[in-house]
């Protein structure tokens, strides 16, 4: 068991790094909101965006992702249509990297592929 004061000085430390990680979400949810300027980043349409939204969803690796590329500012019903169907969001994805110069994020090569996989399938 560890004493008290190494308990402290744990907890401490716990907490320094969670303002640190809260203060660092706040200036990259601060940066891609600047970025869209008052529109969503993935239907461009306008009425401010609300939320923070992440195109390589990320459980576990969730640290790694919270990048300005990563991110995207979005409304909260985009935002649901991106997590729920996120085919339905590729051509919104694409141009929205082609004009930041982002590369395509790995979930959607992957439901690019697929989708052209099943055309070629219903095609002949
Ligand atoms: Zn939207």
């Amino acid at each position: 068991m560890n004493s008290p004061k190494v308990k402290a000085a744990n907890l401490k430390r716990r907490r320094a790094k969670r303002a640190k990680q809260a203060t660092e979400m706040a200036e990259l949810r601060a940066k891609v909101f600047e970025r869209a300027g008052g529109k969503g980043e993935l239907c461009g349409l306008g009425g401010p965006p609300t939320d923070l939204c992440h195109l390589n969803g990320g459980i576990g690796r969730r640290r790694q992702k919270q990048s300005k590329e990563n991110c995207v500012a979005e409304h909260r019903f985009c935002h649901g249509l991106l997590d729920g169907h996120p085919e339905l969001m590729i051509p919104g994805v694409k141009a929205h990297c082609a004009r930041h110069g982002y590369p395509l994020p790995e979930r959607f090569r992957i439901l690019e592929a697929k989708q052209l996989q099943q055309k070629g399938l219903t095609n002949g």
